[in-house]
């Protein structure tokens, strides 16, 4: 499909199943910095040598370098036909990088933001309960088990509750994320690229939208 998809969200707003499906169903791989960065730590080249050079200081990566960083993986072969950014671009300048990077790979850039409101990721997130015996994850809201309390597989395993999953820790990720990423949807949506979609649908349904905005784009 040659195109550049940047998919932006809310930690929680399901982002990385969407990448998952995508990934999958189109054989596009996604490209993480996170990633990147860490295969990077085990090579030997020029590259990574001057990466380490700056992590090793303790100073931020520049935006030039994460752009040649992202511009050396998505040049393989894998990525011809396109791929997947997950937490990249982060800033407007990487944005403006990127469209450099995309006019010389000949691809077009999708930006697509799944968007979840707050009562609902705190419902995801403060609903969500674990069984220590199999892992399985209930939600109260969503996905509730038979008895309120326990496994409906391990009936003596009362379920539990990841501590950081409260009001407080959501409204801090939320805001900090509204204060990173507003001005890249305000950069996509000038140039009448950005594609909101509502991310409180199902998966399949949300899905099915991102590929249609993926095939269309042209
Ligand atoms: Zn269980």
């Amino acid at each position: 499909m040659n195109k550049i998809i940047v998919l932006m969200g809310v930690p929680g707003a399901g982002k990385g199943t969407q990448a998952r499906l995508l990934q999958e169903r189109n054989k596009l791989p996604q490209i993480s910095t996170g990633d990147i960065f860490r295969e990077l730590a085990k090579e030997e080249t020029a590259l990574a040598e001057e990466v380490r050079a700056v992590q090793a200081t303790g100073k931020l990566i520049s935006d030039d370098l994460v752009i040649r960083v992202v511009h050396e993986r998505t040049n393989r072969a894998d990525c011809k036909d396109g791929y997947i950014l997950d937490g990249f671009p982060r800033t407007t300048g990487q944005a403006a990088m990127l469209e450099k990077l995309a006019v010389e790979q000949g691809k077009k850039i999708v930006a697509i933001f799944i968007d979840v409101p707050f009562v609902e990721l705190e419902k995801r997130t403060t609903g969500r309960r674990i069984c220590p015996v199999c892992g399985e994850i209930y939600n109260i809201y969503s996905k509730p088990p038979k008895s309120d309390t326990v496994c409906d597989l391990h009936p003596e395993a009362k379920l539990t509750h990841r501590a950081d999953d409260t009001v407080e820790k959501i409204k801090v990720r939320l805001a900090t994320y509204e204060q990173e990423t507003r001005p890249l949807l305000d950069y996509y949506e000038a140039s009448h690229r950005l594609h909101r979609i509502d991310g409180t649908r199902d998966p399949e349904v949300i899905y099915a939208q991102i590929e249609k905005i993926v095939m269309s784009t042209e």
